[in-house]
């Protein structure tokens, strides 16, 4: 599975956004970040030379779900600007925290792949942990936080590495409080039992393992990651509160 990082070269002529996460200026040339989709996501804002005023910080901009968050001052005759976002938030932003482990309570599984160990899990997915288990184990919120995306369609497993066969995985994404976001993987056809904006507890049953996309069988592959400087994905460490 790859992220997108959008790229977009916003023209500041009118105010006004219509994507979920643009920029605009008010009339005293303060350039604003808008963020109207449910999910927090972090922003970097590049001026032309010589554009930024002196209120402008330079570095990631976080912009919680809803949020319009101000970036600083443009200075007059600049009409260009470009941002770049990504979802989550800036690594040094999250903190620590246990996990459930999320597979359901006296259910079989097998830790097949983990941080530390040998894995073919990609660098930016380097602390992945994978849990084979038979199709249909329930799997469980492994932290409390908000349902941001669903896809649970897919019937396809498959067994090249590329970005085609990634994409045919079921998945389901929650983002927790600080805005890092737990990635469950491979999930069976049609098993979601939540909704994109739900807000699900640690321990909610959400979903069934599967088989589905890139796989050797079926396993569950569980994910948190955080944004790096220069908004790339970043695999965090998880700490289980206990095995069963
Ligand atoms: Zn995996």
């Amino acid at each position: 599975m790859l992220h997108l990082i959008l790229t977009l070269a916003v023209q500041l002529t009118i105010p006004g956004c219509a994507d979920d996460v643009c920029l605009d200026r008010d009339s005293e040339h303060v350039l604003w970040l808008h963020n109207r989709s449910i999910e927090m996501r972090t922003a970097v804002v590049n001026f032309a030379p010589r554009c930024a005023g002196e209120d402008v910080l330079p570095g990631l901009l976080p912009a919680p779900a809803g949020a319009r968050v101000r970036v600083g001052s443009i200075r007059v005759g600049c009409e260009t600007v470009s941002l770049h976002h990504n979802r989550g938030a800036p690594i040094d932003q999250v903190q620590q925290s246990t996990y459930q482990l999320p597979i359901a309570r006296g259910y079989r599984y097998t830790i097949t792949q983990a941080s530390g160990k040998r894995t073919s899990h990609a660098r930016w997915e380097a602390n992945a942990t994978d849990f084979a288990a038979q199709i249909g184990t329930p799997i469980v919120a492994a932290r409390t936080g908000t349902v941001i995306e669903v896809r649970d369609t897919s019937t396809t497993r498959c067994r090249r590495p590329t970005r085609q066969c990634f994409d045919q995985a079921n998945i389901l994404v929650i983002q927790h409080d600080d805005g890092s976001v737990a990635y469950y993987v491979h999930l069976a056809p049609n098993s979601s039992r939540v909704s994109r904006g739900d807000v699900v507890r640690a321990g909610t049953v959400i979903a069934s393992v599967g088989n589905t996309g890139y796989t050797t069988g079926p396993h569950l592959h569980f994910d948190v990651v955080a944004l790096g400087p220069r908004l790339q994905r970043v695999s965090l460490p998880v700490d289980f509160a206990e095995e069963h």
